[in-house]
């Protein structure tokens, strides 16, 4: 009798004792791993985002028979679509989505972190596909823009826009400016202005200690808008 009461209550220890072994880690275990989960989570999620943005704006140029999907498929492999704080008209702080070429992106973001924290004013940045990717729509609203799958306007060669080599910025207040010819028609090039990029300008200074070159540096036309890097050889498609 005594050895089976022994027997029950050594059991019923065990039994109440087993679900210890299961409990969760102690409380400051597990806020330890859930704000590693957390962070972990969030750049998940950002990377998820940022590919998303990429696929839908590669998506719409198909859409629009722009590109095919082979190509496109050569685009995703070359391009990434980097978040980049700006400082808009209104004083405030804001991020969007570029699209650029991948050697570039980690740069593209500091640069720009760099011109909003120099106070230099961007008026908007939002996807070229709200445009249908019109260069003439997008220049028109001052949209400040990178990757575009177009040719040089003008001409028959690929712009270094369609690798994501190239930004114009604020277009409509940095047009491209050939003699009497202004473009986009209306535009006016005012270096007094905060937004408008000219050799004194901290934009400037920026992008030209990054490796980038001005369009506005070029003769005999300028393209004030227009930011190129050409340290990354690409094989045209
Ligand atoms: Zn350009």
């Amino acid at each position: 009798m005594t050895g089976w009461i022994l027997k029950l209550s050594l059991s019923l220890l065990l039994i109440s004792c087993s679900p210890a072994t299961e409990r969760p880690a102690t409380p400051s275990k597990v806020v330890s791993k859930d704000s590693t989960i957390g962070s972990h989570n969030a750049k998940k999620d950002s990377l998820k985002e940022a590919k998303d943005f990429l696929e839908n704006e590669l998506k719409s140029l198909i859409d629009l028979k722009i590109i095919n999907k082979k190509k496109s498929d050569k685009l995703a492999e070359i391009l990434s679509a980097v978040k980049v704080e700006f400082l808009n008209p209104d004083g405030d702080r804001k991020e969007a989505f570029l699209i650029v070429h991948k050697e570039v992106a980690s740069q593209i973001k500091s640069i720009f972190k760099e011109i909003a924290d120099s106070g230099f004013v961007i008026d908007k940045i939002e996807p070229m596909s709200k445009y249908k990717w019109s260069d003439d729509s997008s220049m028109v609203y001052n949209n400040t823009s990178c990757f575009n799958y177009r040719l040089v306007s003008g001409t028959r060669s690929m712009s270094k826009h369609a690798y994501g080599l190239a930004l114009d910025i604020n277009p409509f207040w940095n047009p491209f400016v050939s003699g009497k010819r202004v473009s986009p028609k209306g535009a006016k090039y005012d270096p007094a202005k905060n937004g408008t990029i000219h050799r004194k300008a901290l934009i400037y200074k920026i992008f030209i200690k990054n490796g980038w070159k001005w369009g506005g540096d070029w003769k005999p036309y300028q393209d004030y808008q227009h930011f190129f890097y050409d340290k990354i050889k690409v094989k045209t498609f």
